[in-house]
């Protein structure tokens, strides 16, 4: 098998390919793919994307989209006061309203009850 230039990538001014593109690991600094944001902390906050590298694979083309690192934001990273609303939420999933009890699971959303306050009829509707 004979290696493929990747030099076709080579499209800075997207005039072929639409967007912004050079070939794997040619791209300007100041863009970045998602991973390598996140390797630094960072995520693409919403913005549009700027660019793509492209390479080529055995099978088609591998595609990364590119993010200018100037509009990228810091990962958000989960407080402790959320991590505890989530707890609470998961808590009050798995927490049957008849008898009170966090049953360790979540609770059938039809039944709204654990498997044993529930009722035969009410578990067979389910
Ligand atoms: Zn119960």
């Amino acid at each position: 098998m004979t290696r493929r230039s990747n030099a076709r990538f080579w499209d800075p001014a997207g005039r072929r390919f639409g967007i912004p593109t050079w070939p794997w690991r040619m791209a300007p600094g100041h863009l970045a793919t998602r991973r390598q944001l996140a390797a630094a902390g960072l995520r693409p906050g919403g913005q549009p994307v700027a660019g793509q590298v492209l390479r080529h694979r055995p099978r088609g083309l591998l595609v990364a989209y590119l993010y200018d690192v100037a509009f990228a934001k810091p990962k958000r990273v989960p407080t402790t006061a959320q991590l505890a609303a989530l707890d609470r939420a998961l808590a009050a999933r798995r927490t049957c309203p008849r008898c009170r009890t966090d049953v360790g699971y979540v609770l059938p959303r039809r039944v709204g009850a654990c498997l044993d306050c529930a009722e035969p009829w009410e578990l067979e509707a389910a």
